[in-house]
C-alpha cells in the first residue's frame, strides 16, 4: 500500500487531540498531536509520538519535561493554531501546572517527565511519567477521518 492509503486507513482510528506543550530558556513551545495513550498505571506512564522533523523534537530534548493538554469541544482553534493551520490569531496565553506551561482550561492535562525515547521509523516515541494532573467536566473535541468532530455530531445524526 502507498503511504497515503495508509495515512487514510489510520484516519479510522477515532481520537482525542492534545496539544503538547514545553519550554526552553523561557520560550514556550506547542505542538497539536493525536498520537498519545496511557501506557502503565504503575508507574504512571503515557506515550507520544512526535515526527522527526518537528521543532517540538529537540525542544522536549532539552526541556527534558512536556504537557499533554487533552481539548475540549470548544477549544479546536487551540488545535488549529499548534497545527500551523491558524496563522491569524490573538496571543495564547498559558497556565502552569508543576512548573510547565500548560493551555488554560483543558479537559485533561498531566505534566510529565521524560521517561524513555524510542526511535519508530519517521517518529520519535517519548514515555513520559505524570507527574501531577488536572482535570474538569466536559466533552473532548474528535478527530476522525481526518475531520474535527464532536460528540454531538455522532448524537445528532443518531437521532435523525
Ligand atoms: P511549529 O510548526 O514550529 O509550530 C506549530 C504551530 O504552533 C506554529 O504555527 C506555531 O506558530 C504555533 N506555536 C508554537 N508555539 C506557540 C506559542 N507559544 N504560542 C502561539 N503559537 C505557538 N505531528 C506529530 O508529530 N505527532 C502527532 O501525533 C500529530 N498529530 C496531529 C494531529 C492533528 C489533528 C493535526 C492537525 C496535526 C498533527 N500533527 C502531529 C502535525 C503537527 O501538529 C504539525 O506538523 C506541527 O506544525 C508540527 O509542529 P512543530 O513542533 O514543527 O512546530
Amino acid at each position: 500500500m502507498d503511504g497515503r492509503t495508509f495515512r487514510q486507513a489510520m484516519g479510522k482510528f477515532a481520537t482525542g487531540i492534545t496539544v503538547l506543550t514545553t519550554e526552553m530558556a523561557g520560550e514556550i513551545h506547542g505542538m497539536t498531536a493525536n498520537a498519545f495513550m496511557s501506557v502503565s498505571l504503575d508507574p504512571k506512564l503515557i506515550l507520544i509520538s512526535i515526527d522527526k522533523k518537528a521543532n517540538m523534537l529537540s525542544k522536549i530534548r532539552a526541556s527534558n519535561m512536556f504537557a499533554v493538554n487533552v481539548l475540549a469541544e470548544e477549544q479546536q482553534q487551540y488545535s488549529m493554531i499548534f497545527a500551523g493551520q491558524l496563522k491569524e490569531h490573538e496571543k495564547v496565553s498559558f497556565a502552569r501546572l508543576n512548573g510547565l506551561p500548560v493551555l488554560q482550561d483543558a479537559l485533561l492535562t498531566l505534566a510529565c517527565q521524560v521517561y524513555a525515547e524510542y526511535e519508530a521509523g519517521d517518529h520519535i516515541l517519548f514515555v513520559g511519567k505524570v507527574d501531577e494532573l488536572q482535570m474538569r467536566e466536559g466533552d473532548p473535541l474528535l478527530f476522525y477521518c481526518g475531520k474535527y468532530r464532536s460528540i454531538k455530531d455522532w448524537e445528532e445524526q443518531l437521532l435523525v
